[in-house]
């Protein structure tokens, strides 16, 4: 049984041919009805989502041996969207086992060649159906489609054709070794980026020749099984990716089964904490990418309309479900008035509201649960004498959402300032020195990224290194590319997702 999103059922029509009769005998008419089609726009993009999802296990959707489903809701909406299968432990065992047989049986023998066709194909087909897959983004996790369409789906894709480039060229990656697959690799996906997540796992554990069972967040299970369907189109063999869904266990039961060789996580410190000490001493391998509580860096040259918006982007962007989201603003004293009036101006003029609606620039929060965690975190700073400023702008009647908002009068000592808000609130701090900006900025458990505002090359150089971030962004922020890589230090995690460096965790080198 399926059903269809009413909303997206905006009748398609074609365009009428428009025949130019160029006055002169012996040149035909142009007809630029068939050459100049488009492609639908996203708002007339009709959308299927399933009743019920099942388990992608061996290449087949299966049902869950548990029996058991759970709700999906629309955060904007907060109805239901989608029963999604809950996975047991048998379940698990199940993916496991098939992710086992297609590695000793096919992926681990493939040549690097071939596999790279499979993931060039799964990238074109993730291509052709990027509308579709952005508004069940959008639907599903809460994210303004101008993001999911602009932002996640290319990315998602760009990372495909990326690694399917690596696939036969592993050698020339590691002069000098010999770079072999590690098996079956579990990876536990969070619901801030669902497609981005999965296609930065998966794309560089299957060109070093591995196999794959994903686990998404529960909240954001629908598009990973959308991609299971182009899996299965491609014509990918059948057990090389498993992605099995679930809530309560289901990722503790993949990171305890004993077949599996890597583990990858995305999600939050404490979890990443519980999963380092299940794998200690098994020999599994082991990448976290943890929270983030990013200084963005503003000195007094740089222009200041330019940083007010990037860091406007640097918090706001995806509700500030960001593990990287520059959610500390140091600013310089002497300019602290001018850029605390441009950013209360320019918050003003923030959209919050539905999601699918391609002029919203900040969309619903994921969760009811997150959505408690952001006020809660934010009652914690009005408490402790830190002094909100939220947007006047009307709120949707029904759904989860979040004023944008940032604190003044902020210590380092608030929890504000210390821990991961992952909403869209700001802290805002104040530096006379650079040495002074430094040492607030590292002042944290983590150290995921960093950003720098200023019109010196010189300052950017000096200030980058000296900051204890994975990423540090200048004169711009939030920007991500296949070919760079990622990851964090301290409380943030280790290992690196993208670039060459993100092909490390999923080989042995000999
Ligand atoms: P979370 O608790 O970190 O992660 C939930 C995921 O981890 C679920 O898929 C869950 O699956 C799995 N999990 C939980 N316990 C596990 C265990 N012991 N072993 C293996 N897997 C386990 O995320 P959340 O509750 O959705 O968000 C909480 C906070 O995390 C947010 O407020 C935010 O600060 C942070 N966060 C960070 C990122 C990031 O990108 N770094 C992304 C999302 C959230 P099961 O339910 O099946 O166990
Ligand atoms: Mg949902």
């Amino acid at each position: 049984m399926k059903k269809s999103a009413a909303i997206h059922k905006a009748p398609q029509k074609k365009p009428a041919a428009v025949s130019v009769a160029l006055d002169q005998p012996g040149i035909p008419a142009l007809d630029f009805g068939s050459a100049w089609e488009y492609s639908a726009a996203p708002e007339s993009t009709s959308v299927t989502v399933q009743d019920r999802y099942e388990l992608f296990i061996g290449g087949k959707f299966v049902r869950p041996k548990s029996g058991r489903y759970f709700q999906s809701v629309n955060p904007a909406t907060e109805k239901p969207l989608a029963r999604i299968a809950q996975a047991n432990a048998a379940d698990v065992d199940s993916a496991v086992k098939a992710a086992r047989k297609a590695y000793d049986g096919v992926w681990g023998k493939m040549s690097g060649r071939e596999r790279g066709k499979y993931l060039f194909r799964i990238a074109r087909m993730i291509q052709e159906r990027a509308r579709e897959l952005a508004i069940l983004e959008t639907m599903d996790g809460g994210k303004p489609i101008k993001e999911s369409r602009d932002v996640d789906l290319p990315l998602v894709a760009a990372h495909f054709f990326y690694y399917a480039g690596w696939a036969d060229k592993l050698n020339y990656a590691f002069p000098g070794k010999s770079a072999r697959s590690i098996g079956v690799a579990g990876q536990i996906i969070p619901w801030n980026f669902p497609l981005m997540m999965a296609a930065w796992k998966i794309a560089p554990a299957l060109a070093c020749g591995n196999t794959v069972v994903l686990k998404p967040a529960e909240t954001t299970s629908i598009t990973a099984m959308h991609l299971a369907q182009i899996f299965q189109d491609a014509g990918l063999p059948d057990g090389v990716v498993n992605i099995i869904t679930g809530v309560g266990r289901t990722g503790a039961a993949l990171v305890e089964h004993p077949d599996i060789d890597k583990i990858a996580f995305t999600g939050s410190t404490d979890v990443g904490k519980k999963i380092a000490a299940a794998v200690a001493g098994s020999g599994k391998r082991l990448t976290l990418e943890l929270g983030g509580k990013a200084a963005n860096i503003l000195m007094e040259d740089a222009p200041i309309n330019q940083a007010v918006e990037g860091i406007i982007n640097g918090i706001f962007f995806n509700q500030g479900h960001v593990c990287c989201a520059g959610s500390r603003l140091l600013v310089e004293e002497s300019v602290y008035p001018q850029v605390l009036r441009r950013l209360r101006d320019r918050m003003r003029t923030l959209r919050v509201g539905d999601p699918l609606d391609k002029n919203t620039d900040i969309g619903a929060i994921n969760s009811r649960e997150q959505l408690n965690r952001i006020c809660e975190l934010v009652d914690s700073g009005v408490e402790e004498g830190a002094e909100l400023f939220q947007s006047p702008c009307a709120l949707p009647g029904s759904g989860y959402w979040f004023r944008p908002s940032f604190f003044t009068g902020v210590t380092a000592s608030h929890r504000i300032a210390r821990e991961e808000i992952f909403g869209p609130v700001l802290s805002v701090m104040t530096f006379r020195t650079p040495a002074e900006a430094i040492e607030r900025a590292n002042n944290t458990c983590y150290g995921l990224s960093a950003g720098i505002w200023t019109d010196k090359g010189s300052k950017i150089f000096k200030m980058a290194s000296q900051l204890k971030a994975g990423v540090i962004w200048a004169n711009t922020y939030n920007k991500f590319d296949p070919t760079s890589p990622f990851g964090g230090y301290k409380e943030s995690g280790f290992g690196r997702e993208g670039g060459l460096h993100g092909l490390l965790p999923y080989v042995v080198l000999e």
